[in-house]
């Protein structure tokens, strides 16, 4: 593949650059597709939903992600062929990068968010392609599909195909793993989705077979008694609400975790309740890993979720659900965020 025939920024409203990936498309190539750290619905979905139109477009693909995902998203068609890094030898993952001819990349906005796979996608050579819906500060591709206004990643990835005439080789596995991208990202459409192209889309998807019952069933559906009882724990015992700044957040310790026998994926969603308090307009679940607090962070309106975890956490992410990390014990980590709100207290108060 011709790395200089492949640069530059594309954009769904401009005609120039599409013909030429379509182009590139249509001839079969091997495909590599990397995806962020404690992927997400998103991350699963997106790079399942490309992957399953590019071996019908007869292109060999393999998706490679740092670690494993979480239990409600194993069901997804394609997932069981997923390669998960530290599944494999350092030199295996190697050979996939030198072999492949171009590599995609969904839902991550800078190299770090591949974690252990961040070296092997800085030193790769090979064409790149980045299809993304968070703001992207430093290019690291050689081309790139951004559009920070839609929800999801998999809502890009549709749109791609279509703009390159491939809607038609959406089988109901694709439409699957997309439409259950837009479904996790959005928390089934009530946030990031107050536009009406994404119900074209999402109605588009259903029509091509896919599965929204069971998408809902699988992600919203499927909780442990354990699971269910750690939320329980969470908003009943654990959360604290800091009316003053219109502010709450979870602090659960390895210890909770180990507690209600945490498996990967089970604390998803939990940092969002705390938002349906009345006036409570930030939210954040801090979690104890065991080299560092991870933190989810919330928020409705303006508040800008991702500049906070960028300033205080070495994180980012959107203005409403942005995510960081902190290195130092849990009551370090919320000590940092308490005296961070003293700074943002006139914003939260800004907000209506
Ligand atoms: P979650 O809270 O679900 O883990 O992450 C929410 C969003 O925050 C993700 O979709 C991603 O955009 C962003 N995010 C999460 N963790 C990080 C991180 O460590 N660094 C950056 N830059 N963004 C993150
Ligand atoms: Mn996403």
């Amino acid at each position: 593949m011709q790395n200089e025939l492949f640069h530059g920024k594309l954009d769904f409203n401009l005609e120039s650059g599409w013909q030429e990936v379509r182009a590139l498309f249509v001839i079969p190539h091997k495909v590599l597709i990397l995806t962020h750290k404690n992927p997400d619905g998103d991350a699963i979905g997106s790079a399942l939903g490309l992957k399953w139109v590019l071996l019908k477009l007869g292109h060999t693909v393999d998706i490679i992600i740092p670690d494993d995902a979480p239990s409600f998203l194993i069901w997804l068609p394609g997932h069981n062929e997923v390669i998960v890094k530290g599944r494999k030898s350092d030199q295996s993952i190697s050979r996939y990068f030198d072999e492949c001819e171009l590599v995609i990349c969904s839902d991550f906005n800078t190299p770090e968010r591949l974690g252990s796979l961040e070296e092997s996608l800085r030193k790769c050579v090979k064409p790149k392609l980045l299809i993304d819906h968070h703001p992207v500060y430093e290019q690291f591709t050689d081309v790139q599909l951004i559009d920070p206004q839609k929800g999801s990643a998999s809502e890009m990835v549709f749109l791609f195909l279509e703009k390159l005439l491939f809607t038609e080789l959406i089988g109901p596995e694709a439409a699957t793993c997309l439409l259950a991208g837009i479904m996790t990202d959005t928390v089934g459409l009530k946030v990031a989705s107050s536009y009406p192209e994404i119900y074209e889309t999402v109605a588009k998807l259903i029509r091509l077979g896919a599965d929204k019952d069971r998408i809902y069933f699988e992600v919203y559906n499927m909780f442990s008694t354990d699971r269910m009882r750690l939320l329980g724990y969470s908003l009943e015992q654990n959360m604290k609400v800091l009316p003053e700044f219109r502010a709450a957040y979870i602090a659960l310790s390895k210890n909770d975790l180990k507690n209600f026998r945490h498996k990967k994926g089970d604390t998803e969603g939990f940092v969002n309740y705390p938002l349906s308090i009345a006036n409570v307009i930030f939210s954040v679940l801090f979690t104890e890993q065991t080299d560092h607090i991870k933190l989810s962070l919330r928020s409705r309106g303006n508040f800008p979720a991702n500049e906070f975890a960028k300033k205080y956490f070495n994180g980012g992410g959107h203005r409403n659900a942005a995510g960081g990390r902190y290195s130092g014990t849990l009551q370090e980590a919320i000590g940092q965020f308490e005296s961070a709100l003293i700074d943002y207290k006139e914003l939260l108060h800004a907000e209506s």
